[in-house]
C-alpha cells in the first residue's frame, strides 16, 4: 500500500494522489467491515480466501468493484485463470520452458507447482519472480525457444505493441509452443491509440477493441479465442465475468478468431 501510495504521488501528482488514496482506503475499510460482520459468499481459488466482498480496484480514470483479494491481490482475471489454468489447461503437467511476462503475486505458486516446467519471469522493472529484464520490443531470447509464454494485460503497456508481437512470434517454438494472452478490450469499438501512456488509465498505451485477434495474427501467429469456462456458481463464488483470452500457435496456417465480446481488464 505504500508503495502503491507514492507511485501515485509520482505518477498522479499530489492532489489526484490524495483523493484517489482517501477514496482508497475509505472503500477498503467498509469492505473490512463487511468482511467481519456477514456471511462469506466469496471465495478466491488462488489462496483459499473467503468473505462477502472483495475490495474494490480503484483507479483515478475508472473503478472496478468486487475485484481485488484481501489475502493475494488476485483480480479478477487471475481468480479465472487460477481455475482454467488448473482443471482445463491443466498446467501441472505441462512441460518445457515457460516465459512468463510480469509474473502476477496470486499465480506465483501454481507456476511453483507445475515442477516439469522451467518457469522465466521477465519484466522491465525488477520484482519478485523475475529473471529476466528486458523490453517486449526486444527480447534478449533465441527464437522458437519456448514451449508456453504467459502474457496478460501487458501489450496495453508497451509502446511498439506490433513490434512486441512480433518478438512474441518469434520466441514461440513453432508447432507445440502456446502464447496464452489478453488485453483490456472495449468490445464494440476499434483499438484507441492515445498516442502517449496515459496515467490516468494506469499508464496504458490504448485501449483494444474487437480488432485485437487481428492485430495478433498479423505476426503469424495462429490465433483462437477462448474462454475461462466456468459455471454461473463458479462466476458468482469467484467474482468472475466471463471474458475472451487468446491461446496462440506458430502454425504457419491462416488464424481463426471470433469477435470478443465483454469488457474486461
Ligand atoms: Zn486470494
Amino acid at each position: 500500500m505504500f508503495t502503491w501510495g507514492r507511485e501515485q504521488f509520482r505518477e498522479q501528482g499530489a492532489s489526484s494522489a490524495i483523493k484517489l488514496i482517501i477514496r482508497v482506503v475509505w472503500s477498503r475499510t467498509k469492505v473490512q467491515l463487511a468482511n467481519k460482520l456477514l456471511v462469506p459468499t466469496k471465495r478466491c481459488p488462488c489462496c483459499g480466501w473467503t468473505g462477502r466482498k472483495f475490495y474494490d480496484y480503484i483507479e483515478v480514470g475508472y473503478i472496478v468493484r468486487n475485484s481485488v483479494c484481501p489475502r493475494c491481490d488476485s483480480h479478477v482475471r487471475h481468480r479465472a485463470f487460477y481455475v482454467w489454468l488448473v482443471e482445463k489447461f491443466q498446467i501441472r503437467n505441462k512441460k518445457g520452458t515457460a516465459l512468463v511476462f510480469a509474473p502476477e503475486r496470486a499465480l506465483l505458486p501454481l507456476w511453483e507447482e507445475a515442477a516439469q516446467l522451467k518457469v522465466i519471469g521477465i519484466d522491465i522493472a525488477s520484482a519478485r519472480g523475475i529473471d529476466i529484464l528486458a523490453n517486449l520490443e526486444k527480447l534478449p531470447i533465441a527464437s522458437d525457444s519456448m514451449d508456453l509464454i504467459w502474457c496478460h494485460h501487458v501489450l496495453e503497456h508497451v509502446q511498439h505493441d506490433r513490434l512486441a508481437i512480433r518478438e512474441l512470434y518469434r520466441v514461440l517454438r513453432e508447432f507445440s509452443g502456446e502464447l496464452i494472452v489478453s488485453v483490456p478490450v472495449e468490445v464494440g469499438t476499434s483499438t484507441d491509440e492515445y498516442g502517449f501512456a496515459d496515467p490516468t488509465m494506469s499508464g496504458h498505451w490504448r485501449m483494444y477493441g474487437d480488432d485485437f485477434a487481428e492485430r495478433l495474427a498479423e505476426s503469424g501467429l495462429t490465433v483462437e479465442t477462448r474462454y475461462y469456462e466456468l459455471s454461473p456458481e463458479d462466476c458468482r463464488l469467484f467474482c468472475v465475468t466471463p471474458e475472451p483470452f487468446f491461446l496462440c500457435r506458430k502454425t504457419g496456417a491462416s488464424y481463426k478468431t471470433e469477435t470478443a465480446s465483454g469488457r474486461h481488464r
